[in-house]
């Protein structure tokens, strides 16, 4: 049995621990120790990394009692070496852990709904519950929930046995006999844990829950605390600072600002489509009648436009094109006719002109990735 530091003391960064075992695996050593304060992970909680000696400790897990540090080099037994946590992250952690108890004690406590899914990322805490909860109801519980870390509560950590663990209520995912480590807040939250935690509630510094959605009759959030609320809340600022210069309004005006950016943008949409549609009636007008083909090339006229006009140009010629785009990037097209089956046709066309594409007798629609004088030769003298 590995000696357990990381429940002594939760803040415990750095310690001697002699090596008892050491062996070569896979992808480099599993190295056991007397004592530990490498958290393996468990209860949502990743594992802890750092140093023992030289070595890095890549990944940690427990083994029947038995606590196994992933290394990246051999280490010798019987030997004694310091031993470092990466802390900020351990520390990280255990405020969004320990937050997380504050928001699901507070939960239960004022609406009797359970955690039932919790996934600590990278980013931010994932966690689900049992009933839905609106906005409103969830940002009364993130200021209850800073109100218990202003409070400064001390956690009270302990293993309960026989009479008083069958008396206790507490929360728990698990139907736990032995061993049942609980974790308390006082007056907040009741729960059975195997991970670290803060010491007070007052480390835990900030509880932000970020986004909630509806998920399997009950409520999904994403929310950080501590040093992660922090960057999170920069990183938010920055983005609103950076948005605020580009629109040239104040930051608290960002909202209204782009909102008006938007209607502008819906409106003048619809005017180069009112545009489009008159320059693709100009177009055809300019055109005169021939027993022949039309095909026109263009850049600016979107696939309505083009539509338009080669309506107007069928009643015109014997078969109308319409391509748009560039040798560069290939080009679109649209083809009509009121006297050739282009749907029977469209096999020559796409062969003459390297496309795809096909449609109804009247109208084809595709890509061709010839050049646009290839095009213009082939198209000329295509009798369908
Ligand atoms: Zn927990």
């Amino acid at each position: 049995m590995t000696e357990k530091l990381y429940y002594i003391d939760s803040h415990m960064r750095e310690f001697t621990a002699r090596v008892t075992g050491c062996t070569e695996t896979k992808n480099g050593f599993a190295v056991t120790l007397d004592r530990t304060a490498f958290f393996p992970e468990g209860g949502g909680q990743p594992a802890d990394t750092g140093t023992v000696g030289e070595a890095r400790v890549l990944d940690v897990h427990e083994k029947d009692g038995r606590i196994l540090h992933s290394v990246d080099r051999p280490l010798t037994v019987g030997e004694s070496y310091p031993c470092a946590l990466d802390w900020e992250q351990r520390l990280r952690r255990m405020q969004n852990h320990s937050g997380e108890h504050i928001v699901s004690g507070l939960i239960y406590r004022e609406h009797g709904f359970d955690n039932v899914g919790f996934h600590m990322g990278a980013d931010c805490m994932t966690i689900d519950y049992s009933g839905e909860l609106s906005w409103k109801e969830l940002m009364r519980i993130e200021d209850l929930a800073n109100e218990a870390v202003r409070a400064d509560l001390p956690l009270h950590i302990w293993y309960p046995e026989g009479e008083e663990l069958a008396r206790l209520f507490y929360r728990s995912k698990l139907d736990l006999t032995e061993n049942v480590r609980i974790v308390e807040i006082p007056g907040i939250d009741r729960c059975a844990c195997c991970a670290p935690h803060v010491d007070r509630t007052g480390e835990v510094g900030l509880v932000k829950i970020l986004t909630a959605e509806r998920h399997r009759g009950g409520v999904r959030i994403t929310a950080v605390c501590g040093m992660d609320a922090v960057e999170e809340a920069r990183r938010r600022q920055e983005s609103v600072t950076v948005i605020s210069n580009l629109l040239s309004v104040k930051r608290d005006q960002v909202v209204p600002a782009v909102e008006r950016q938007l209607e502008l943008q819906a409106r003048q949409k619809e005017r180069l489509a009112r545009l489009g549609l008159e320059l693709a009636r100009l177009r055809a007008e300019s055109m005169e009648p021939t027993e022949g083909n039309l095909a026109v090339f263009d850049s600016v006229l979107d696939e309505p436009a083009l539509r338009e006009l080669v309506n107007l140009l069928m009643e015109k010629c014997a078969v109308a094109a319409a391509f748009s785009g560039s040798d560069a990037e290939g080009w679109r097209y649209i083809i009509g006719s009121r006297r050739v089956d282009l749907r029977a046709a469209a096999r020559s066309l796409n062969a003459g002109i390297g496309g795809r594409g096909g449609g109804s007798p009247e109208m084809i629609q595709g890509r061709a990735s010839a050049d646009a004088e290839t095009i213009r030769a082939f198209f000329r003298s295509w009798k369908g």
